[in-house]
């Protein structure tokens, strides 16, 4: 079974997601969270992103690992956890230029599809419900108002201890979006059969419960 959870940056498919994925008992896999670790490892290796060979071949070298520790999605960069890393401002400054690469998306696709294939999943990222799985048993996609995304990430990155202006986060989210509905390959799009969530006003439980009730209805 594969539930596809897509949407803009910050709308809440990723606590949603893991939540949904811990009650039903099957993984859950943050595409987004691939995308962010090739980021990294390209502005690590200093390389520029329209060097398409390199870009290639650092592909062709990159072991990513991806499992819940404690209820933590963990992430492994060729054996190295990066799982704070890829949170980083370099990192989601990058992210949005370095995954509108085909050769990215062609590759991290090919890898979404051996997990979703061989496992039950709720997957979530932007293409998801579209592109990857485009016959997923359940598809929804969640938007948000933008205060409302930008105030849930302060609240994150002050977590972290990460300090930024309530106007800055809304433009890097708005920025981020924009850059994500307007590539070329596999933009940011609602599927035609997604169910559409809007959580501005819902909690955490309520997001969670819309999709399990939803499941249990569709059966
Ligand atoms: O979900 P998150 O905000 O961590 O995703 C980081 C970035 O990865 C997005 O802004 C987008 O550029 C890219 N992404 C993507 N396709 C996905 C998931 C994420 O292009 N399926």
């Amino acid at each position: 079974m594969i539930i596809a959870i897509d949407g803009p940056a910050a709308s809440g498919k990723s606590t949603t997601a893991k939540l949904v994925a811990k009650k039903l008992n099957i993984t859950n896999l943050d595409t987004g969270a691939m995308y962010r670790a090739v980021t990294l490892q390209l502005l690590r290796s200093n390389t520029d992103f329209d060097n398409i060979d390199k870009v290639s071949t650092i592909l062709g070298n990159l072991n990513i690992d991806m499992y819940d520790y404690k209820g933590r999605n963990i992430i492994k960069l060729n054996n190295e956890d990066v799982t704070e890393e890829i949170r980083s401002s370099n990192v989601t400054k990058y992210v949005s230029e370095v995954s509108a690469l085909l050769t990215v998306r062609e590759t991290m696709v090919i890898k979404q599809r051996e997990i979703g294939f061989k496992t039950d999943c709720v997957i979530e990222g932007r293409d998801i419900g579209t592109k990857v799985f485009p016959n997923a048993d359940y598809k929804f996609y969640m938007i948000a108002d933008i205060k409302m995304r930008a105030n849930r990430r302060l609240k994150e990155m002050n977590q972290l201890g990460r300090i930024k202006s309530f106007d800055d986060v809304v433009s890097d989210l708005e920025i981020r979006d924009y850059k994500d509905s307007n590539r070329e390959n596999s933009p940011l799009r609602k599927a035609v059969d997604a169910v559409e969530i809007d959580t501005s006003n819902l909690s955490i439980d309520e997001q969670v419960n819309k999709i399990i009730n939803h499941i249990k209805i569709n059966k």
